[in-house]
């Protein structure tokens, strides 16, 4: 019923009835219920067909809020979302440290500092968190992290026991990026799509029927892992040519190092002052944008790569989109123009026809604003984007 009211904004009780094939006294006990805890208002009488004017009650998207947090670049992103995942408040805590328990230090900070000010009533009884590596969501374990040196951390436990809290949900940061999208980004309106993350490594996030999809043992979607170069550079897990050694920030960084000794007039050098060490990825699209040639090549060599994993996607899974994200991935057009160039020369003519390729729109705070959507889908079973937004339009794409 809170599905359909979502959905429907304003409606009246015989109608929801109607929608939701429940009786019309299931649905006034329920809607009594709804209207004690905020979460509708009754907004007077409908138009009349023919009888006595149907009584109309109204959708309160801020009734309940849901907080989210995700891990990046040694800080946590925290957001507070509201019903239909609009971002209400945001803050950010730095963690000092790399341990587990230093993480989760400053995550409580960060937590009671977000929700300080609020009725507990508003606010949905979980908290969802997104981690880099790869996480069991049933368990909310963190298997390996490699760019935390983590292995087998009980996050989830962890914080229930730090913040009092009867529920914590933890899954990759990627995965809850692709939920961001779809309820709140770029995907709004699309059914399946694949969100790429592009960062320190790469990862991604499978949504097919506007549900995550997460695999036997949650992890599909460690998309940085396949092989684009069957005999190229070791990756930590053990393979060669892993995409992540190939196309990630810190690879796309060496490469320009590596390069900048044969053409070391490329602005890249004198970027960073003429100190190699200082070169990362966000240097590289600065020299592009100034017109560099070298920096230009570095893009089109990455994107190519992150184009042909993309390409054997859309052939696999067929999806209506593909979201370029991350701090590297979302960073600049000229990787997505790269990226687009691959996709055309190898994916085939049909699904290709079908899959947009584009850029995050959520920036930064996509997996956090994720991590909210998992505790309203996990808490109220709320499953899928609202199809008309506050102002009571249509989503773009949304067929009814
Ligand atoms: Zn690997």
């Amino acid at each position: 019923v809170l599905e359909a009211l979502r959905q429907q904004r304003i409606i009246s009780r015989t109608a929801l009835a109607v929608q939701t094939h429940t009786s019309r006294a299931m649905v006034s006990l329920v809607v009594d219920e709804f209207l004690r805890d905020g979460l509708v208002r009754a907004v007077g009488p409908g138009d009349s067909t023919g009888g006595r004017p149907p009584q109309l009650i109204e959708f309160v998207p801020d009734a309940a809020l849901a907080p989210g947090a995700a891990l990046t670049n040694s800080q946590w992103n925290l957001v507070l979302i509201n019903l239909d995942a609009h971002v209400v408040r945001r803050i950010e805590s730095p963690i000092v440290g790399s341990s587990p328990a230093e993480a989760i230090a400053s995550l409580s900070q960060g937590y009671l500092r977000l929700t300080a000010d609020l009725p507990p009533s508003r606010l949905l009884p979980a908290l969802g968190l997104g981690t880099p590596g790869l996480v069991d969501i049933r368990t909310g374990t963190i298997v390996t992290a490699a760019d935390m040196g983590w292995n087998d951390v009980d996050m989830a436990a962890m914080t229930r026991k730090a913040l009092g809290l009867q529920r914590v949900i933890v899954a990759n940061r990627s995965r809850l990026g692709a939920l961001a999208e779809l309820w709140q980004g770029a995907g709004r309106g699309v059914d399946s799509l694949i969100y790429v993350w592009v960062g320190t490594g790469i990862a991604a996030g499978i949504v097919i029927k506007g549900r995550l999809f997460v695999g036997a043992n949650s992890s599909a979607g460690e998309l940085g892992h396949v092989t684009v170069q069957p005999d190229g550079p070791l990756c930590p897990c053990g393979n060669r040519g892993c995409l992540q050694q190939l196309a990630s920030g810190p690879a796309i960084a060496n490469r320009a190092r590596q390069r900048l000794r044969e053409v070391p007039t490329s602005l890249i050098g004198s970027l960073v002052g003429g100190a190699p060490e200082r070169i990362t990825a966000e240097v590289v699209f600065a020299a592009e944008r100034m017109g560099d040639e070298l920096a230009g090549e570095l893009i089109a060599e990455a994107g190519a790569h992150i184009g042909l994993a993309v390409a054997n996607l859309i052939n696999l899974f067929n999806p209506q989109m593909v979201i370029l994200g991350g701090p590297v991935g979302a960073a600049d057009e000229s990787l997505l123009t790269a990226v687009q160039a691959e996709v055309r020369r190898r994916a085939m003519a049909h699904p290709l026809a079908a899959a947009q390729i584009t850029r995050s729109v959520l920036g930064p705070d996509a997996s956090a604003i994720g991590a909210g959507v998992l505790v309203l889908q996990r808490t109220l079973g709320l499953l899928r984007p609202a199809e008309r937004g506050a102002d009571g339009a249509p989503a773009e794409g949304a067929d009814g």
